[in-house]
């Protein structure tokens, strides 16, 4: 085993959806490629919106998913670490308390916009007195606390947008914790990736300003900053995220049938210079992963597409995809799965070979015939030709007068799997009553 770690850090604050399902899985392959570790860890700091429910599903989806966890942990269980490194951060001056409320902060910002200059974070509570601080703290404010940035550049090698550069001057110190003594995320996280030796860190490019404060972090807590990967955020087929594909929920996926390997092929392709192809397993599709194939641009996220790729992927599925979820046996599932959209289809070939169905008999006469030459069992893909070769001979049929009163009389559906193979499955004494137009 590697010293490689990974994490998934979702906020219990919603369902498992596409966006979050392929940070999960990029950091998932990573750890498998490099035969690292991969660890799920709770960021439940947000104690009004984070909820239990949100918790378990979010488990169960990425079990579903097959995105298991060698580890885990949870922010709430670590509050005590944090205060202590934050009581150490304070001593160095690195985390300073600020009284500056919401109104006034909202002021100052505007105040500089106006004037044309980004609206950072004038430090001004570094310019307090002891009698400011007593005053303020007589009026009652609460202070809530800023991680300093030291000035200079600070720089990384993304995985995926390659070298980054921030001037620490042109960033906000980082607000760390709220007047109520609630943490933020920022600080918090960086300490864990810090404790659980987390090495690579794959999470949207909507963290690259959080990384570079972060990066600070980790040098002030004396730790290795890990490897970072930015993944440019999905769009919306309309071009902008729309709510509605943030939270397309995988449990809404998953109850339409798609299959969980199909969203992680999808998923694992999309945006990238490769083609998009189905993959059978987790295992095959990390031996593939290659951050440097993922493109700077937003890929587009189509839910019909993901729909009819699912439908290549079940067409094309080995048995071993299916087994012990459904209950036809492999000669079955491979006789008809050409036929399904989602594998929950295959219920209505189950139903025509097994179950009582009435025929619908076109040509009366020549099934008749057809079921007296139907021959003796045993059968098997073979069959129909011999005996679709009798008829066409004692009955002059062909093409699709031959076939389509067959198809008709057997399964009563005008489409669906090559009769060679759906003929053994339905077996001799079904086939023959329904050609002779009995209910069977
Ligand atoms: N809980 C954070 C989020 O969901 C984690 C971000 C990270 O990966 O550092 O955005």
């Amino acid at each position: 085993m590697s010293n490689i770690k990974v994490r998934f850090a979702p906020s219990p604050t919603g369902h498992m959806h596409i966006g979050n399902t392929r940070t999960a899985l990029f950091n998932w392959l990573l750890a498998r490629k490099l035969g690292g570790r991969f660890m799920l860890r709770i960021d439940d700091t947000d104690t009004l919106r984070s909820k239990k429910e949100y918790e378990d599903s979010l488990r169960e989806s990425l079990i579903w998913l097959g995105l298991t966890w060698d580890e885990e942990a949870r922010q709430t269980a670590r509050m005590a670490r944090y205060d202590e490194v934050v009581a150490r951060l304070k001593a160095e001056g690195r985390v300073y308390p600020c009284y500056e409320t919401a109104e006034e902060l909202e002021v100052m910002r505007k105040r500089l916009l106006s004037k044309g200059l980004p609206p950072i974070y004038d430090r001004g509570a570094l310019k307090l007195t002891a009698e400011d601080i007593s005053r303020y703290e007589k009026e009652g404010r609460r202070p809530h606390y800023r991680f300093k940035l030291l000035p200079g550049s600070i720089e990384w090698e993304d995985m995926v947008r390659g070298h980054c550069r921030y001037e620490a001057a042109n960033l906000a110190d980082p607000v760390i914790i709220r007047e109520d003594g609630s943490y933020l995320y920022h600080l918090p996280s960086v300490i864990d990736d810090a404790d659980f030796g987390i090495t690579h860190i794959i999470r949207g490019e909507d963290h690259v300003t959080n990384t570079a404060a972060q990066i600070q972090m980790f040098e002030a807590l004396g730790a290795p900053v890990p490897r970072f990967a930015h993944l440019p955020l999905l769009t919306g087929k309309e071009g902008k995220l729309s709510k509605r594909l943030g939270s397309l929920g995988v449990r809404e996926l998953r109850a339409e049938g798609i299959e969980a390997m199909a969203i992680c092929s999808f998923l694992a392709k999309l945006g990238t210079s490769e083609a998009i192809e189905p993959f059978y397993d987790l295992t095959s599709l990390a031996a593939t992963l290659d951050l440097s194939k993922l493109g700077r641009a937003q890929p587009k996220f189509d839910e019909a597409e993901l729909k009819s790729f699912n439908t290549r992927f079940v067409r094309d599925m080995p048995y071993t995809g299916v087994k012990g979820r459904i209950n036809s046996d492999e000669r079955f599932w491979n006789a008809v799965r050409h036929n399904l959209a989602v594998v929950a289809d295959i219920a209505e070939w189950e139903n025509i070979c097994h179950n009582r169905l009435t025929p619908r008999i076109e040509n009366a006469d020549f099934c008749k015939t057809a079921a007296e030459l139907l021959p003796p069992e045993p059968w098997d893909e073979q069959t129909f030709s011999a005996w679709t070769n009798a008829l066409k001979q004692q009955t002059g049929q062909k093409g699709r007068d031959l076939f389509h009163p067959l198809r008709l009389a057997l399964t009563a559906a005008e489409n669906g799997p090559e009769l060679k193979v759906l003929l053994p499955l339905i077996g001799r004494e079904k086939a023959r009553l329904r050609l002779m137009g009995q209910p069977a």
